[in-house]
């Protein structure tokens, strides 16, 4: 057998010390940012896309994916949005990096190999420790330009979300950009100190997480949901002119949203469907003993959707269940 590989040139990167997003010219830049080197004492660069349109000045757009390494749908997503970009005819610039988090891709994990979770040691601290160190550049060195941050996450381990974003909806501008994305579901969250979206928010750019899929695998219909979506806030900031896709638009909002957690270990089967309403008081799921007999039936403790669920039926005291957002915008 033979002539079942085409071999594709490779577009080799250009490694950058850091971004100088004002030096570059219109186009499409393929960037390896230098951030850190590893144990062997070599460098581990950021993988980095630049478009800068041609067409006038205009915001500065970020898009991010893997700062935790093995949520990788947004990388996908990423890829095709850039393809659909054209420098001729765009004003301001999109500015990728398809993994933020490099050492923990590279080991198929979500936290950094210090152990700490990536997101929340945003923006970072130079003379910290490992993650620390990396992120405070990752700062500096690419990020400092944005104006508007679209971060992609996934469900982690054990868990499957609904697409869906998560923004500080008291902001009206960052609520405008929300709303554009067309997820199915936005949760209103003020953020947790420490992550991307928050560190750079408190800088004042319009940030917002999209939830797509599931870890360590890629789900082609949410990526091509988040694609069309990111475009149309392109479209919506006057970046770039309107195709032929339009994002969903109508998406249920929650004011708040919790966690729910399991009190005891068993077998857990959740039975709600996920983005399905749940009435208050309806079964949501049950816990059973290694021998069938029936430990615990949940129910929803108020009216809500389903915007994530466990899919692990291994449930310790204090596994998750689901998670419920509560309906409503903020403040009213
Ligand atoms: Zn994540």
């Amino acid at each position: 057998m033979s002539g079942w590989i085409d071999r594709h040139p490779r577009q080799v990167p250009t490694e950058v010390p850091e971004l100088d997003l004002g030096a570059l010219p219109p186009g499409r830049h393929h960037l390896a940012v230098a951030l850190t080197s590893d144990g062997m004492g070599q460098p581990v660069r950021a993988p980095v896309i630049v478009v800068k349109g041609a067409a006038g000045s205009g915001p500065v757009v970020g898009v991010t994916a893997a700062v935790h390494g093995n949520e990788l749908n947004g990388i996908p997503t990423i890829h095709r949005l850039m393809k659909t970009l054209d420098p001729a005819n765009m004003k301001g610039a999109v500015l990728a990096v398809t993994v933020v988090n490099v050492p923990g891709y590279l080991r198929n994990e979500r936290r950094f190999p210090d152990h700490t979770d990536l997101n929340r040691v945003m923006p970072g601290r130079d003379g910290g420790r490992e993650s620390s160190l990396y992120a405070h550049r990752l700062t500096e060195r690419v990020l400092g330009t944005l104006d508007v941050l679209v971060d992609l996450h996934t469900a982690s381990f054990g868990l499957v979300n609904r697409l869906h974003v998560r923004a500080d909806m008291r902001d009206p501008a960052t609520a405008r950009l929300a709303r554009t994305l067309g997820t199915e579901i936005i949760v209103h969250h003020e953020g947790v100190e420490g992550t991307l979206r928050t560190s750079l928010a408190d800088r004042g750019v319009r940030a917002v997480t999209v939830e797509l899929g599931d870890p360590q695998s890629i789900d082609r219909d949410k990526a091509r949901d988040a694609r069309i979506g990111i475009r149309d806030c392109l479209e919506g900031l006057g970046m770039v002119p309107p195709d032929a896709q339009e994002a969903r638009r109508g998406a249920i909002e929650c004011a708040r949203s919790h966690w729910l957690h399991t009190d005891a270990g068993g077998f857990l089967e959740v039975t709600a469907r996920l983005g399905a309403r749940v009435a208050e008081g309806e079964v949501v799921a049950t816990l059973v003993d290694p021998w069938g007999g029936l430990l615990r039936t949940y129910r929803a403790p108020k009216a809500g959707v389903v915007v994530s669920r466990s899919t692990n039926p291994v449930a310790s005291s204090g596994a998750r269940i689901l998670h419920l957002g509560l309906e409503g915008r903020p403040g009213a």
